[in-house]
């Protein structure tokens, strides 16, 4: 995957979809999850247009996948107190097997102290203080699912980063932070990698890409890498997701990329397909771990 292929002197770039990636999880989930009660709730306080249509996609994807998918939209002038009895209420539930806090939440929340709330063994997006801390400490329970996304990619298209210069730009609890720490834990083709985790205040970022063998750009800015300043062979995967005039993108221009890139996931198409099928996967194994290994647990159903 690091050696560029050419032909007639053009360097080819493997263009890596999610679709496989995605149809792969999700098969493995219908094996599995068969009349099995699996309750997913979302935590929604906007009504945003594009969250709308975020959770009308979950709510089918769900129902292919023969998992339960519940909405509580609560309103935007909740308080963090309000939030916090409405976790609590899930979070003692005995139907709910997983539970995702929608972001944003209200500028009256305060989302450190959902943090500190949400059931660890509910949290399918990693966002308690509890899993992010395992996760940090190199054995994680949870991994959010864009980052669990990332790493399935990496795993299907057989891109090993051990022992690579991996770059990660950006630097949120979402999705750079932890998906920095798992490349670099202890062991195996999708640890042991140089991390480098970049940000808004990093200097000459031009200089870290050119020396990444991958780059993972988590951003939310267009035309942030460019095959300019990329390293010859290198791969490149675009977390981000922008609108411009329209259209959705990601951060990197994916056509100066392509030519001098080993491999570049698309977008549409790359990371956030995968992404999709991934929250899924979590919530599957909530309710293993709910379960206490007493439903057919198999130690395959650990998602990583
Ligand atoms: P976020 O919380 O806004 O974090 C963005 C990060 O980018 C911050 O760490 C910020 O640095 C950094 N940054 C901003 N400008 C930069 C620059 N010029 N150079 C280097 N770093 C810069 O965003 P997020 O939630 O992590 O999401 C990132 C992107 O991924 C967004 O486009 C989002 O829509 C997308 N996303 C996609 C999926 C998917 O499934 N495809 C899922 C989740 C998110 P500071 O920390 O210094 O501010």
């Amino acid at each position: 995957m690091f050696i560029v292929h050419s032909f007639c002197g053009v360097a080819m770039t493997d263009i890596l979809r999610g679709s496989p990636v995605a149809e792969g999880i999700d098969s493995f989930l219908r094996s599995r999850i068969a009349g099995k009660g699996i309750t997913l709730v979302a935590v929604v306080s906007t009504d945003d247009p594009s969250m709308m249509s975020y959770l009308r996609s979950k709510t089918k994807k769900a129902s292919s996948l023969g998992i339960s998918f519940r909405e509580i939209h609560l309103p935007e002038d909740i308080d963090t107190d309000g939030f916090i009895s409405c976790i609590e209420k899930l979070n003692a539930d005995p139907e709910v097997s997983s539970i995702i806090v929608e972001e944003p939440v209200p500028r009256g929340v305060d989302f450190s102290y959902i943090r500190g709330v949400i059931s660890p063994l509910k949290d399918v997006d990693c966002v308690s203080y509890d899993n992010l801390g395992r996760l940090f400490s190199g054995s994680p329970r949870f991994v959010p699912a864009t980052v669990l996304a990332v790493l399935k990619i990496l795993d299907y298209y057989r891109i090993p980063v051990s022992g690579r210069e991996v770059l990660v730009v950006g630097r949120s609890l979402t999705v750079g932070k932890p998906l920095a720490s798992m490349l670099s834990i202890r062991g195996g083709d999708l640890g042991d990698a140089t991390v480098t985790l970049a940000h808004s205040k990093s200097r000459n970022l031009n200089i870290l890409l050119s020396r990444a063998d991958v780059v993972i750009s988590a951003v939310g800015k267009p035309h942030l890498v460019t095959g300019e300043h990329i390293k010859e062979g290198s791969v490149v995967i675009d977390v981000g997701t922008n609108y411009v005039d329209g259209r959705l993108t990601g951060d990197v221009d994916t056509e100066s990329v392509v030519g001098k890139a080993s491999a570049v996931t698309p977008v549409p198409g790359g990371v956030g397909v995968v992404t999709s099928s991934a929250i899924f996967l979590n919530a599957y194994y909530s309710y293993c771990l709910l379960s206490g290994g007493s439903d057919g647990f198999r130690a395959e159903d650990k998602p990583f």
